[in-house]
Parts: structure tokens; sequence; C-alpha cells
């Protein structure tokens, strides 16, 4: 049964595409980050969508 109820997608997108993704070593951070939680580089971009 594939998920239908938009209620449930709408807060599945925000919790995958709340993020920030790291451009040197592409981990996901949380969208308040300010250095990449893994290598600790400040090149961070906004995930964004589509
Ligand atoms: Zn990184």
């Amino acid at each position: 049964m594939p998920i239908t109820d938009p209620e449930l997608i709408a807060i599945f997108e925000k919790r995958v595409l709340n993020k920030k993704v790291c451009r040197k070593c592409g981990a996901l951070n949380p969208p308040s980050a300010v250095k990449c939680r893994r290598c600790r580089s400040k090149n961070l971009r906004p995930k964004k969508k589509r």
C-alpha cells in the first residue's frame, strides 16, 4: 500500500529536504548547522526542492 496521505508526504518531505549538504564530503547536516559534522567544513549548501 503506497503512502498517499498528503499530510504524511508533507512531513516526510520536510524531514528529507530541510537539511544542509556538505559540498566537500556530501554528509547531511541539520538545517541549523554551520559546520559539517563529519569534516567540519563550512562549505554547506541547503538541500533544495527539486
Ligand atoms: Zn563534510
